[in-house]
């Protein structure tokens, strides 16, 4: 029997997941495997969180609530939009899901009609064009290469919008590159949708908070405020909190679109579990310190891998801007021969001599949309980062 759907075998499964199963399958074999496939904190979630969600469950708050969350997580939902980033919602403009990924679900099961295409710039978050591609629409991938910074221009924005695009997908700072859009580069992306009225959009700024360089955050929605009954700002405790299984995200925009989230939501996961719901809301209600600790940490990690892998010969690096990822370069390797005899022909072969031969994880470019790139994270200790930078800079050396 087929089982599968030829809706499902439309996309594929999570790369990034597959590398970082085949990293802990060789672990689990005693291999000392680093793994900077991850796109997780490494941190535990702080301890305030958790007691806010055993007292909820301790004090009966485990039923069902509404689609659109429980009042306290809206409210405090506003409140961190008005306090980080001066932006007025009304609670109604506000939907959560389980994670920002069942967001962008939502957000297209409610919205795309089949063929409306949606512009995504490369490399995008592995996740982004599959997601599109399951509710119909059709990505209209622009590459963005490190000759560009990773950055989407206006003109090319521009070029890439036709009669059906609805929506225009970034993220910022990106995964999987650590580029961050500055305010001026924001406006003038918002400055070519102005005169698209027909094109919507989602900005994912789930790494808001993890910003390792000189330039600041900027939400688009304060870069682009003349577009607000069109934006829908997407964010999430995962990665600011480390709360990546709580399974929590958010986001705000016009209400007449909040409401279509919603209602997918009622009728797919019901709600986000209570308890993550409570704990979300104690995350960002209570004190922040654990946020900038970790801020700092990475970007301690991030000026060691910026500066460990630049140092490698044949790798075109970019510091990181922000979240925790490096994505050089590594044309230089391909087409070059193992020690072994086996020819790297494209990124993939990379990444998988890299894990075989330097027993270093990473994720090849080509699960990004762009090649030949490895994108690694750096979501590890330091001492791990520098372990890992020896031994893939001993690996790449022995390619002839
Ligand atoms: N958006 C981006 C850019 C991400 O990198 C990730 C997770 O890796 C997500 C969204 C999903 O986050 P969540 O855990 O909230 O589903």
């Amino acid at each position: 029997i087929r089982f599968e759907s030829t809706k499902a075998a439309s996309i594929k499964s999570s790369p990034s997941m597959a590398v970082s199963m085949a990293a802990k399958a060789m672990r689990a074999k005693g291999e000392n495997v680093i793994d900077l496939s991850l796109g997780e904190p490494d941190f535990e979630t702080p301890d305030f969180i958790v007691e806010a969600a055993i007292e909820a469950m301790r004090s009966g708050k485990t039923r069902y609530t509404s689609p659109d969350g429980l009042e306290e997580l809206r409210a405090a939902i506003v409140a961190k939009f008005k306090r980080e980033n001066g932006l007025d919602y009304a609670t109604d403009q506000i939907s959560i899901g389980n994670g920002a990924k069942q967001i962008l679900f939502n957000a297209f099961l409610g919205t795309l009609e089949p063929g409306d295409e949606v512009v995504v710039p490369a490399p995008y978050w592995v996740s982004y064009t599959d997601i599109v591609i399951l509710h119909g629409g059709v990505p209209r991938i622009v590459s963005c290469g490190v000759e560009d910074d990773f950055k989407l221009t206006p003109e090319r924005l521009e070029a890439a919008i036709t009669p059906k695009t609805r929506w225009f997908l970034f993220n910022s700072p990106s995964n999987p590159t650590g580029a961050i859009y500055t305010a001026a580069e924001l406006a003038a992306l918002g400055a070519v949708l102005e005169r698209h009225p027909h094109v919507s959009v989602m900005s994912d700024e789930i790494y808001e908070h993890i910003v390792c360089g000189d330039v600041p955050f900027t939400s688009f929605a304060n870069a682009c405020p003349q577009l607000a009954d069109r934006t829908l700002i997407i964010n999430g405790v995962s990665k600011a909190y480390a709360m990546t299984g709580w399974r929590l995200g958010y986001a705000a925009g016009p209400k007449s679109l909040t409401k279509v989230l919603n209602k997918m939501q009622s009728q797919s996961t019901t709600c986000p579990s209570s308890i993550s719901q409570i704990a979300a809301a104690a995350a960002l209600n209570g004190p922040q310190d654990f946020v900038t600790r970790a801020v700092a940490e990475y970007k301690l990690r991030g000026a060691l891998v910026a500066k460990g892998f630049s140092a490698i010969p044949g790798l075109d690096v970019r510091p990181p801007g922000g979240a925790f990822y490096l994505f050089p370069k590594c044309a230089a390797y391909i087409g070059k021969t193992a020690p072994d005899g086996t020819r790297i022909g494209n990124d993939t072969e990379l990444a998988s001599y890299l894990l075989t031969s330097a027993k270093v994880a990473t994720v090849p470019g080509a699960a990004f949309g762009v090649e030949p790139y490895i994108r690694l994270s750096f979501a590890t200790s330091r001492d791990n980062l520098s372990i890992a930078i020896d031994r893939v800079a001993d690996a790449l050396g022995q390619l002839r």
